[in-house]
């Protein structure tokens, strides 16, 4: 038997608190914890339940590439102009053929069977999917067909502006599992930063589509992308959130540095801004049945790759197959990296496995600055796209603000699990917080292998699927 073990030692407010980031559990402990000698911390961490004994199981972490969930994107056309815009550059008015989507669904379902897991489908802008209703209506058809056929349980996510007219919105509707609807907060807010091509004003518009999912039972998440124009309206605006029925997941994002946003003169977002308002946004909620994510910090799940590559791909109008949704063709930076291959004239899967294999390794343990973090498991490394993009290296880190934000979120959810958020939360406290990364018992692959197996998520009631711990990726979609 292997013991693993990943625990760190927070002291809030006078208070020891034991945190286990392997098994997200954590305890208040009366010891002073940093002065214990090793043996007897030993001792604390098997009390608390928190040293795990661990048969070998190297089956559960072999690298067979059998994705079983996919993003695509039917369209780089969108009738939207948003101030932060990633996708600009990439603008086309160009449409996926139907035979590569199929080929991809087709791929992705074989690939749950062999792993015996359900599969998911994200239909998804990269410019707006519902530009091209019939090909959506036709893709999301396509792919429940497959899943009755071959009996396999799926679920589709369709990501969109949400300014759509009633007819495309009853064209697919029972065609989808769940939506997600881009809405940057209160009506001044959101048509600050969201308007149509020709600067018409959307706030109305969408508003009225989540309206129409509301009414018409479909489970739905509002994406808002957070700036410095929008963030201190934003607490209100979730206020008038919470007595919708349908709405399930409130997914915050500080918006991306990119040529739009600075051709904007848009700044990034201050890390203890971005935190501030996440936890006041937490604590109105706190009453609601809505749940609040943000790509960076998971909540409930632990995880060890930021993109799921393992499991996931997008696919792109052109027929490019790449693990990223900001490079999604050569006139993105990096692209190189992040493209895996293509589906070519005959609709076949064309994936170079040496690249795949390269970013497949990008996980939380094998980064050296996140394998002492107390957010491994919670952020996972981040985005690979912006770590390139900043120290040109997917495996180097470097300086993020978003770490900070990662961070701080992270300890947040430990004290407030632990029932100790009552007053204030000052980001400054929370951030000098953590006082020991304490013990690091078993290898990193043991510790892979014991994700691999534990990260069952038995309390989701994020939408109306079952059980499902990829579940909440599906709010980490950008739009
Ligand atoms: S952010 Fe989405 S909706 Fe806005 S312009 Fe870009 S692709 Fe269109
Ligand atoms: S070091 Fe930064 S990127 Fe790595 S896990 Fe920690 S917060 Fe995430």
């Amino acid at each position: 038997m292997n013991k693993v073990a990943d625990t760190f030692i927070i002291n809030y407010q006078g208070n020891n608190i034991l945190y286990d980031s392997l098994l997200n559990i954590s305890s208040i402990s009366d010891e002073n914890l940093s002065q214990l000698e090793n043996e007897q911390y030993d001792n604390i961490l098997k009390k608390n339940g928190f040293l795990h004994t661990l048969e070998d199981n190297k089956k559960s972490i072999e690298n067979d590439y059998l994705p079983n969930s996919a993003t695509i994107i039917p369209t780089l056309g969108c009738n939207f102009s948003c101030t932060y815009c990633f996708s600009t550059p990439s603008r086309k008015e160009q449409y996926l053929e139907i035979e590569k989507a199929t080929a991809a669904i087709d791929y992705i379902v074989d690939n749950s069977i062999k792993k015996n897991k359900r599969t998911k489908l994200v239909i998804h802008g990269g410019g707006e999917p519902l530009t091209a209703t019939d090909l959506v209506v036709e893709i999301s058809k396509y792919f429940r067909s497959v899943c009755k056929e071959k009996n396999v349980k799926g679920s589709v996510l369709l990501c969109t502006n949400g300014f759509a007219s009633e007819k495309n919105l009853d064209l697919i509707k029972d065609t989808i599992d769940i939506v997600q609807i881009s809405c940057d907060g209160p009506e001044q807010s959101h048509d600050s930063q969201r308007v149509t091509v020709n600067g018409q004003k959307t706030y109305k518009t969408v508003l009225g589509t989540i309206d129409y999912f509301e009414n018409n039972k479909i489970p739905y998440i509002i994406r808002t992308t957070v700036t410095q124009n929008n963030l201190h309206s934003l607490n209100q605006w979730v206020e008038s959130l919470k007595e919708r029925e349908l709405l399930r997941i409130l997914h915050l994002e500080p918006f991306l540095e990119n040529s739009t946003s600075k051709s904007n003169g848009l700044s990034k977002v201050k890390s203890n801004d971005f935190f501030d308002i996440y936890v006041s946004i937490d604590k109105t909620l706190l009453d609601s049945n809505i749940k609040l994510t943000y790509s960076g910090c998971s909540e409930r799940l632990i995880k060890t790759e930021f993109c799921n590559i393992s499991n996931h791909f997008i696919l792109t109008p052109e027929g490019i197959v790449t693990s990223c949704l900001e490079s999604i063709d050569s006139n993105c930076d990096n692209s190189d990296i992040f493209i895996l291959g293509s589906i070519d004239a005959e609709n076949k899967i064309d994936i170079n496995k040496e690249k795949q294999s390269f970013l497949t390794q990008r996980k939380s343990l094998n980064i050296e600055a996140c394998s002492k973090c107390i957010a491994k498991f919670k952020c996972a490394g981040d985005c690979s796209k912006n770590c390139a993009g900043r120290t040109g290296d997917i495996m180097t880190i470097g300086e993020s603000y978003r770490c900070d934000i990662n961070r701080s979120i992270s300890v947040y959810n430990i004290l407030k699990s632990c029932g100790l958020l009552n007053g204030e939360c000052s980001y400054v406290k929370i951030q000098s917080a953590i006082i020991k990364t304490a013990t690091n018992i078993g290898s990193n692959e043991k510790k892979l292998a014991f994700i691999n197996n534990n990260n069952e998520n038995p309390d989701c009631k994020s939408c109306s699927h079952e059980n499902d711990t990829g579940c909440e990726a599906f709010g980490e979609e950008e739009e």
